[in-house]
């Protein structure tokens, strides 16, 4: 999967890591062989041009981390941006069917791998999740369909709804319905029709049994190798139906990955499985950091990378434990750890990891201190002087009320800011003393 797109940017970065520094201008040149990679990938335009600029802006500017070369970081913000635009959903795996019998309903075009898919993934369900499936193929204009799943529901030890020669898509999706209630099913899977192209009587069809049965997930089917097409058709289906997912099949073959590149940027539908090869194991959940991974090819760059930074932030919280030592902790350092706190899960997310910080963290949670607030604190901060913020005692009213307007805020926000650098600045100080084994030290490991 994805070989020509991975190798064609495996070209460009392998000329970009050899260079020693990086200038704007090399990236720019590397970043537009990027963009003809992701077009002949059969990526859209509008797509890889965002891809591109995404890219171009977060490597303009940033700063190089130590013991990488520029290219090998290009390479790891070129990967990050991928699984940005890859991802859908955080958990695309996971189908909403608590409540039952939850209706699946599955669409397509012919051969696009819808008959397969819905074995796969009552299998998928059944092995997995322990869900009692029904199936039923609505397609009437295909007996040979329908046998086609019955013949799949055996081998893989599902029920199907028995076939009633004659009956209309919507009296079996009905029939369905209730067979999947009398019988204790969990979740009732309909294989519609597919056509060669989108018609409009399909489509009606399609409408009229989403109507019957309101599916909690709609997934729309599609052939990966057909690129461009594929977004196109998942467009109308979710114009004309409305669709909640896709799943992406033949993802096997080693044709063009810009399907699932655009997939998501231009429908804004998430891809939540993909399909791997004809067997009925073969369906991955869609990891978005996974695929990033082979159309790049270069994980080993991503984690070298990755554990530099690593190394970078201990290093410089290192520095910052040495500053609290000597009991020094002003502006800088409160805003760099409420932008910590941010990263880390918020204020219950870093005190959890403080032992003995229960206590100070509910406080903190009375006072009013989530995220928003962190925020806004990081606003007050970033409104006063590099001076002001070294010397937060220097504080006096104007000085305050400048600050306070500049952040948009009040001086009593100020004020509970001052009071929350000198209760921290206090609190870093005694833990500071408690050594190399002290708390901080667990806390920042
Ligand atoms: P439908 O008309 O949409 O129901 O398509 P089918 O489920 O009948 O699939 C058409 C063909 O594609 C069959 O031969 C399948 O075995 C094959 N197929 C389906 N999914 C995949 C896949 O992920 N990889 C590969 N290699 N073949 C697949």
């Amino acid at each position: 999967m994805f070989e020509n797109l991975s190798e064609r940017l495996s070209g460009v970065f392998d000329r970009l890591t050899k260079q020693g520094a990086l200038s704007e201008e090399d990236v720019k040149t590397a970043l537009r062989e990027v963009r003809v990679a992701l077009l002949e990938a059969d990526v859209s335009l509008p797509v890889a041009r965002d891809f591109v600029k995404k890219v171009q802006d977060q490597a303009t500017g940033q700063a190089v981390t130590k013991s990488v070369t520029p290219g090998q970081q290009v390479v790891k913000i070129v990967h990050d941006a991928l699984v940005d635009t890859l991802t859908g959903e955080e958990d695309p795996g996971k189908l909403k069917i608590d409540n039952p019998p939850a209706p699946i309903l599955m669409v397509g075009l012919q051969g696009g791998g819808k008959t397969t898919t819905t074995g796969k993934l009552a299998k998928r369900l059944k092995e997995r999740e322990g869900k009692k499936v029904l199936m039923a193929s609505l397609d009437i204009y295909r007996p040979a369909a329908m046998e086609q799943l019955a013949v799949l529901g055996q081998q893989i030890g599902v029920d199907t709804l028995p076939i009633v020669p004659g009956q209309k898509p919507v009296d079996i999706a009905k029939r369905a319905k209730q067979q999947a209630a009398m019988g204790g099913y969990d979740v009732y899977m309909l294989d519609t029709a597919g056509r060669l192209h989108i018609d409009e009587t399909l489509m009606q069809e399609v409408e009229d049994v989403r109507n019957v049965v309101s599916p909690r997930e709609t997934l729309l089917v599609v052939d990966g190798l057909t690129g461009q097409v594929a977004v196109e058709v998942a467009e109308e289906f979710d114009a004309k139906i409305g669709i909640s997912g896709v799943v992406l099949t033949r993802m096997d073959g080693d044709g063009r990955g810009g399907a699932a590149l655009s997939m998501r940027a231009v429908t804004g539908k998430p891809i939540r499985f993909v399909g791997l090869g004809e067997k009925m194991d073969a369906l991955e959940t869609f990891e978005p950091d996974r695929i990033a991974g082979r159309i790049l090819g270069m994980g080993d760059i991503v984690s070298l990378v990755e554990k530099a930074q690593e190394t970078i932030e201990a290093e410089q919280a290192e520095k910052m434990m040495k500053r609290f030592q000597k009991g020094r902790f002003n502006m800088n350092d409160l805003k760099m750890q409420l932008e910590q706190m941010i990263k880390m899960g918020g204020m219950e997310g870093i005190m959890g990891m403080m032992p003995g910080m229960g206590k100070m963290a509910k406080q903190m949670e009375g006072a009013g201190i989530d995220d928003k607030i962190l925020k806004q604190q990081i606003a007050l901060i970033q409104s006063m002087t590099k001076m002001e913020r070294a010397n937060p005692q220097i504080l006096q009213a104007s000085r305050k009320k400048r600050i306070a307007k500049g952040a948009g805020m009040d001086v009593a926000d100020l004020n509970k800011l001052l009071k929350m650098q000198r209760q921290m600045g206090d609190m870093m100080k005694k833990m500071g003393k408690m050594g190399k084994g002290g708390m901080l030290k667990q806390a920042m490991k």
